[in-house]
């Protein structure tokens, strides 16, 4: 299933350079008497050298970013399999009901009175979080996952800090997210590694020796980014606890059991959800999205300010508590967001949500299925909503999982998550997520495999990928460093 390969996109002004005087909109007849601007403007601020504005028709406007728009890849175009990603479809109420004008139009600054719409939408989404988690209590502050991870340290920083404690050490297993390792030290801790054990899990030996009364926390992420479920995590979770610590769970793959386990049974004492993830908001090119946070019972009191409170006459914010770590964002989050989330919240509803976890893991149990034998499976633990596989097998024939990912392009499809968790090297990291259609799912299949076959007989095909999109292989490193966003007249040349 091959896409059409679309030629490269020029520039507007690159198009002026042909000076064939086009016009994209017809200001009506001028009834008031004309003037130059240099009588009414003083000559300091008058343009000299001419803007190169661009001479083009409204429908060549349009066609321009209709053909950008299909030089990239989208949800909505077909499988986007990047693992811990969980890239699913935004349905099209979310929009409709985000940009009711009683929603986009709020302003923040409006009094409690008029928006009490909007508090009690909050206060309602914070209720279903607290309900899916199992927790007492829930910020939406938070403006993304990294940034939840940090309004839940910082509370458990207070927490200890309210015992009279002062910890050193965030630990942090080898298989997490970048993001665990990087807020353990924003907030302050050190952070320190602990090893997987063969079956992907944390090593729960190596836990009882690195857990004293200088860990403040374990960050763990359930299940973990190889897809593998901590099944001791009430071990685990027993030991942290009693040596003082605080479980600080990391909920990016919330979606493989939503409705299925709760984590407040599992002991987590603060556990991050990221709405655009596992609530299907837009996701992607940096944001914006949503990172709330639901503690347990400890770390209630030191919830961010403002809060939403509920009482006889309403919905109202307080801005005021002692206990509290303060605010971690302006006014009340990425509410628009938050809109989207209670939407697809209300659509789904208990049932659909547990219908959602179970179909992202039937689905990520296929790709596993086929694709095992053909890809290698380092950790060969049953999956949950996402599988990591390794180029090993590809790697005799010197094609290695850039290779592999570039060849997906050619095929139309999104490459996987590359080259993470660390803990596997060359690691493929596909997560399907369950919006999709099961053909899309196989056709994927299928692509993969037949990649795996062509490593074999053709691996020079693989190793010059992608052969079909408008760009071929970049040099990334030169593309990071060496920025170019602005075009001059001076480039024209
Ligand atoms: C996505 C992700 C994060 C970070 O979340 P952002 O919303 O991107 O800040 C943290 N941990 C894991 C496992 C993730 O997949």
């Amino acid at each position: 299933m091959k896409r059409r390969a679309i030629r490269s996109e020029p520039l507007f002004f690159e198009r002026n350079s042909r000076r064939v005087r086009r016009q994209g909109y017809l200001l009506p007849v001028l009834d008031v008497p004309e003037v130059t601007p240099s009588e009414v403007l003083p000559p300091e601020l008058i343009r000299k050298p001419d803007p190169h504005f661009p001479d083009i028709s409204e429908m060549e406007v349009v066609q321009h970013f209709h053909r950008l728009s299909q030089l990239n890849y989208a949800v909505d175009e077909g499988l986007y399999p990047l693992g811990s990603c969980t890239m699913k479809y935004n349905p099209r109420i979310n929009e409709e009901i985000a940009r009711l004008p009683g929603f986009a139009s709020l302003h923040p600054l409006q009094p409690q009175s008029q928006i009490q719409g909007a508090l009690r939408l909050i206060w309602e989404l914070e209720e279903s979080l607290k309900a899916i988690t199992g927790m007492p209590g829930a910020t939406l502050q938070p403006a993304a996952g990294a940034h939840g991870e940090l309004t839940g340290i910082l509370m458990i920083r207070k927490a200890l800090e309210a015992r009279g404690e002062k910890r050193e050490i965030v630990l942090v297993p080898d298989s997490a997210h970048g993001t665990n390792p990087a807020t353990a030290t924003f907030a302050g801790y050190r952070a320190q590694e602990i090893p997987s054990a063969d079956d992907g899990t944390v090593d729960l030996g190596a836990l009882d020796r690195m857990m004293d009364d200088t860990v403040a926390a374990l960050m763990l992420t359930v299940p973990n980014t190889l897809g593998i479920f901590e099944h001791q995590i009430l071990e685990i979770a027993d030991l942290v606890h009693s040596r003082g610590g605080f479980i600080y769970m990391d909920g990016a793959n919330l979606n493989s059991f939503v409705g299925r386990a709760l984590p407040g049974l599992m002991g987590a004492d603060a556990m991050h959800i990221n709405l655009h993830k596992t609530f299907s908001t837009p996701h992607g090119g940096g944001g914006p999205g949503a990172g709330p946070v639901t503690v347990s019972e400890a770390l209630l009191p030191h919830l961010p300010v403002p809060k939403v409170q509920r009482d006889d006459n309403g919905f109202e914010l307080l801005w005021k508590d002692p206990a509290s770590i303060g605010q971690m964002r302006g006014f009340y989050g990425n509410f628009l967001i938050l809109v989207r989330a209670l939407t697809y919240i209300w659509s789904l509803g208990a049932e659909g949500l547990r219908s959602m976890s179970d179909v992202a893991v039937l689905y990520a149990n296929l790709v596993r299925h086929r694709l095992n034998g053909a890809y290698h499976l380092k950790f060969d633990a049953p999956s949950l909503h996402e599988v990591v596989f390794d180029d090993s097998i590809q790697t005799r024939h010197e094609v290695h999982n850039v290779d592999i990912a570039k060849r997906l392009l050619d095929y139309g499809f999104h490459p996987p998550t590359m080259s993470f968790p660390l803990i596997v090297h060359g690691a493929l990291m596909i997560e399907p997520a369950e919006s999709v259609a099961p053909d899309e799912i196989e056709a994927f299949c299928d692509a993969m495999l037949a990649i795996a076959e062509e490593a074999e007989s053709d691996p020079g095909l693989v190793r010059s990928a992608p052969h079909d999109t408008p760009v071929g292989r970049v040099d990334e490193v030169r593309a990071a460093r060496n920025l170019k966003v602005t075009w001059t007249p001076d480039d024209e040349g």
